[in-house]
């Protein structure tokens, strides 16, 4: 660290320019073990089975254990947090897609903010190794959010932001710059399980159990194969995703549209109709979709669902 630039100052600097390239919020904590509390958490969800056939999430977990295993040295974890709630919306007799595909593909527009942010920090601190986690490293996104005092895991394990809500995708700098950490934020669900109640699939099983296997975002996006009996008759209008237990939060009713360009839905996809996802070709779907995160589905992924839902 520079001697004119102190820890907290630094910090200060940091969020200023966070929030100049378009973040919500900006924190820090020390790069450390997981506590044994989140580890253990996630082996009973692994050994349970509640990942589905999210198989890359059983792998690497020494790494995602410890975020010094990612970056040799590293003394700190820079959080972000980059709202995606749309401006505009599908009409509601349509079919529905999940709030965070509306706009571009959000790693590349995550990905480009952080390495920004990162040439930020070095400029501060230029002998700083840094590296930009963006869905892209074993990291538990939501744990290192909470401990940088981004905010709180709620009962539908969203990160819950103060003030903010829930509509946010998460980024990671792992920096061997040691900063002022922030403090993990209290969690603040109280009695409340208007998530758990709301859940159209009763994928909820329990305060922050999630089972992927009966979740729609996980089976409708994730999930390759068919589609369990059940699953078409809880789909209602919902193609791709779900956003209910975000819906039923009511911290998300301090949410405010984004206003990163990248993230503004398209004309093309504002105006996808019932009939038009029905017939829909794959160079069609390219075309709409191909620089969206729907395209993770693919095509026959996306075409199931639809099938599913006028078959049912
Ligand atoms: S995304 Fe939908 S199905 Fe999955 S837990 Fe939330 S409400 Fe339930
Ligand atoms: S709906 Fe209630 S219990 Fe669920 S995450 Fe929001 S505040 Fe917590």
């Amino acid at each position: 660290m520079p001697s004119n630039c102190s820890e907290s100052v630094a910090c200060e600097l940091l969020r200023a320019e966070a929030r100049r390239l378009g973040f919500s919020a900006c924190g820090f904590a020390r790069a450390e073990a997981v506590d044994d509390t989140h580890r253990q958490a996630l082996a009973d969800w692994l050994s349970e089975g509640r990942h589905g056939e999210m198989y890359y999430l059983t792998a690497h977990g020494d790494l995602r254990s410890d975020p010094r295993l990612l970056l040799d040295g590293a003394r700190t974890v820079i959080s972000v947090a980059l709202n995606y709630y749309p401006v505009r919306f599908l009409r509601n007799d349509q079919y529905q897609f999940a709030w965070y595909a509306y706009g571009a593909d959000y790693h590349e527009v995550m990905r480009d903010k952080l390495h920004r942010l990162s040439a930020y920090l070095q400029s501060l601190v230029p002998k700083a190794a840094v590296r930009v986690c963006c869905d892209t490293a074993p990291l538990l996104e939501r744990y290192w959010a909470w401990q940088a005092g981004l905010g709180w895991i709620g009962k539908n394990t969203q990160l819950i932001m103060p003030h903010a809500g829930s509509c946010f995708f998460l980024g990671e700098i792992l920096t061997t710059a040691e900063l002022e950490v922030d403090r993990p934020y209290p969690n603040r669900c109280g009695s409340c399980r208007r998530c758990l109640d709301a859940c159209p699939a009763g994928a909820l099983t329990a305060p922050c159990r999630l089972d992927a296997r009966r979740c729609l975002s996980y089976l409708t996006i994730e999930y390759r194969g068919e589609l369990p009996a059940a699953t078409a008759t809880q789909l209602g209008n919902r193609v791709y995703g779900c956003d209910e237990c975000q819906r039923a939060c009511p911290h998300n009713r301090w949410v405010t549209p984004t206003s990163e360009p990248a993230l503004q839905p398209s004309a093309a996809f504002l105006s996808l109709d019932k009939a038009q996802l029905q017939h829909m070709t794959e160079s069609e779907f390219r075309t709409v979709f191909g620089n969206s995160a729907v395209r993770r589905t693919k095509y026959l992924g996306l075409m199931r669902n639809v099938h599913a839902i006028t078959e049912n």
